[in-house]
């Protein structure tokens, strides 16, 4: 299934949940259900998801990852060779002490994680369909590593379980499928030595689209501090962005609007799909169309119109939900100005 859509729109990842369902407006929210009634309530959640974005009019749509807990953790959790119970603290991208699970052995996926979930999605609607998946880089840096105790090999594991994980959502409907590599904006030594091989492995053979998401995270405190210190312009992506430009990734998910990032950066992706935040999702107040507008007007200097699919900056599971309805509506709005104005 493809688009024909010019300026086709998506959310970045996740939504935020019902309150019936998990705690609002937090990370990692416990669920209110268990049992049975939890696996209804997150296809019910899903179901709500969906029919928000519909109603906004985004084109490519998601789960808006309601049956997860969190975007790296609920992955992990399925997969052997894991272990919850015995937890290490670590700096988690440099940034903030975590509490985490405890690599103890070979890590394997028994069972396949969301294909369900996909099916479920698939069986709901016609619009195209993207999946995230944590990238393998973000995965190793959220684990203490007790077992290969080698960052690249650990990862090389994970990206060959993405990567059969991948072709499942793929058979089972999925267009898209993202990983999600916010460490990819850390770790540019990495990025550069071994972490786009291993993206390369975990997308190999796959003949959906597959879209990387590289951003400075959630809008949440540590996060939003680390932003203070990065200075008055925010050059992280140009430390990737030429090894990127080379690799098997169809499109690139940035985050730009209200970021310091200077936009003509984009300019060492060109050939790439640039998926470009123009919602923050750092802040409760809706852009308005006109500032959606600017966001991918500026962008259309350095992407083809073609290439350009407007996006929110990452996902919106701790806003409320009236606020990320809101920004998703101004997220279709505003790129409706713009498809105006290129068919003008
Ligand atoms: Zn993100």
């Amino acid at each position: 299934m493809t688009t024909n859509t010019l300026l086709p729109t998506s959310t970045a990842g996740s939504l935020p949940k019902p309150s019936w369902l998990a705690e609002p407006e937090m990370l990692w929210s416990p669920w209110k259900l268990s049992g049975d009634e939890l696996v209804i309530g997150k296809q019910d959640a899903l179901r709500v998801a969906l029919q928000e974005q519909q109603l906004a009019g985004i084109d490519i749509v998601s789960d808006g990852e309601q049956t997860r807990q969190h975007f790296v953790t609920t992955f992990i959790e399925h997969l052997e060779g894991v272990d919850f119970e015995e937890r290490r603290t670590v700096k988690i991208r440099d940034r903030y002490d975590a509490s985490v699970p405890r690599v103890v052995g070979p890590v394997k996926r028994p069972l396949s994680v969301f294909v369900e979930d996909a099916r479920f999605l698939r069986a709901q609607t016609h619009r195209q369909i993207k999946w995230a998946l944590p990238g393998p880089m973000t995965m190793v840096d959220t684990l203490y590593d007790d077992h290969y105790r080698n960052r690249e090999a650990l990862a090389f594991e994970f990206a060959g379980i993405i990567n059969q994980e991948a072709r499942e959502l793929e058979a089972a409907g999925v267009d898209i499928i993202q990983l999600d590599e916010p460490a990819f904006n850390v770790f540019f030594d990495e990025v550069n030595d071994w972490g786009i091989d291993c993206m390369n492995k975990a997308i190999e053979g796959l003949a959906c689209e597959t879209v990387v998401h590289v951003c400075y995270g959630y809008g949440i405190k540590a996060n939003t501090d680390w932003k203070k210190t990065l200075g008055s312009e925010w050059r992280q992506y140009e430390a990737v962005f030429p090894k990127l430009q080379q690799s098997n990734i169809d499109i690139i998910s940035l985050e730009c609007h209200n970021s310091r990032v200077p936009m003509g950066l984009l300019e060492l992706v060109r050939g790439k799909k640039v998926m470009v935040g123009a919602i923050d999702v750092a802040n409760e107040s809706i852009e308005t169309p006109d500032e959606v507008a600017a966001t991918l007007r500026e962008a259309l200097q350095y992407v083809d119109a073609d290439k350009l699919y407007p996006s929110t900056n990452c996902g919106m599971a701790p806003l409320s939900r009236q606020v990320a309805r809101g920004k998703m509506n101004a997220l279709r709005a505003g790129a409706e100005i713009v498809r105006e104005e290129l068919a003008a």
